[in-house]
């Protein structure tokens, strides 16, 4: 099996107890997600990352580094006249503050190519994405995107999108509600957070959020909600199940994107949907009682002779 993840990938500053010194990382949504399914997946599934960097030292590393995890990076675009984004992380009194500078990123090109990105995906089981896949690119690229995503999935893929809200990187809320629906209404598995779903879609209840997507024509969905029970409905079955309490909510960075690769690794190799929403909530409750987006779970290996 192959997945291809599809967004952008930053280089990360997080501070370290010494004032003023910060540790260089790489993450993003899409990425983290990349990240954790490799790590969960038996070795012979390819999990390729697709996106657009530079062609400057810093570039390089931020490949070296995706490669040395073991996602296979060739089909990523390297662009002469750009690089790739940077944020870095405060703690002011304990909590996180970030600091973007993404507006000229390279990952913002990622669909100027659609016969790039076609050639990526060629004999792909899933096409991932996020909203902010489709927030950092223009109309029109956001356009092609889709339109190669409705090819892939005429030629028998699948796509799976995490509408990841986050208004500030959009003109304004409306714009980013009517790109989303449209999104999903080009995929198979939606996995959005009813937290962000309810303040920007105005949903009530799981429920509302559920049948939102449903009427957009997902087959399955995945509502997040949380410490809160989540509620999916997949292959028809409308299923609901309460993530395993956290001792101590260290730092909820990435708890959605790992959510994500728990359940779509589980989903993917044929989990029944309860077992699936498990390994995601199982997965995410490892990510959020440690600190940082990449926290080491066990690999795939050692899962199954763990019994996990
Ligand atoms: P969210 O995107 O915040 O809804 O969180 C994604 C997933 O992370 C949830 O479905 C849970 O599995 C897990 N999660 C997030 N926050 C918590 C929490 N406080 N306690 C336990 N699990 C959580």
């Amino acid at each position: 099996m192959r997945i291809v993840s599809i967004g952008e990938c930053m280089v990360e500053l997080a501070p370290l107890s010494e004032p003023g010194i910060f540790r260089l990382g790489y993450a993003g949504d899409t990425f983290n997600t990349a990240w954790y399914l490799r790590r969960l997946l038996p070795p012979e599934n390819v999990v390729a990352y697709f996106t657009a960097v530079g062609t400057d030292e810093t570039s390089a590393r931020l490949l070296a580094s995706m490669a040395a995890a073991g996602i296979e990076t060739r089909h990523i675009v390297q662009m002469p006249d750009r690089t790739v984004g940077l944020y870095l992380i405060e703690l002011r009194n304990g909590e996180r503050s970030f600091t973007y500078w993404r507006g000229q990123s390279a990952a913002r090109t990622l669909a100027a190519d659609p016969a790039r990105l076609a050639q990526a995906l060629s004999g792909a089981r899933l096409a991932y994405l996020s909203g902010i896949t489709l927030a950092i690119l223009s109309p029109g690229d956001r356009a092609s995107l889709l339109d190669v995503l409705r090819d892939f999935r005429a030629s028998g893929g699948l796509v799976g999108f995490d509408p990841n809200l986050r208004p500030r990187l959009w003109p304004s809320p409306a714009e980013m509600c009517a790109a989303i629906m449209q999104a999903a209404g080009c995929s198979d598995i939606v996995l959005p957070s009813f937290e962000d779903e309810a303040a920007f879609f105005a949903d009530t209840t799981p429920e509302a959020t559920l049948t939102r997507y449903a009427g957009a024509g997902v087959a399955d969905i995945v509502v997040k909600n949380g410490a809160g029970p989540m509620l999916a409905r997949l292959g028809g079955q409308v299923v609901q199940l309460a993530p395993p309490p956290v001792a101590e909510v260290v730092d909820t960075t990435a708890a959605g994107d790992s959510f994500n690769a728990g359940f779509l690794a589980a989903h993917l190799t044929g989990a029944v949907p309860l077992a699936a929403l498990a390994q995601g909530a199982q997965v995410a409750a490892q990510v959020i009682g440690a600190r940082g987006a990449l926290v080491d779970i066990p690999p795939a290996d050692a899962r199954l002779s763990a019994g996990i």
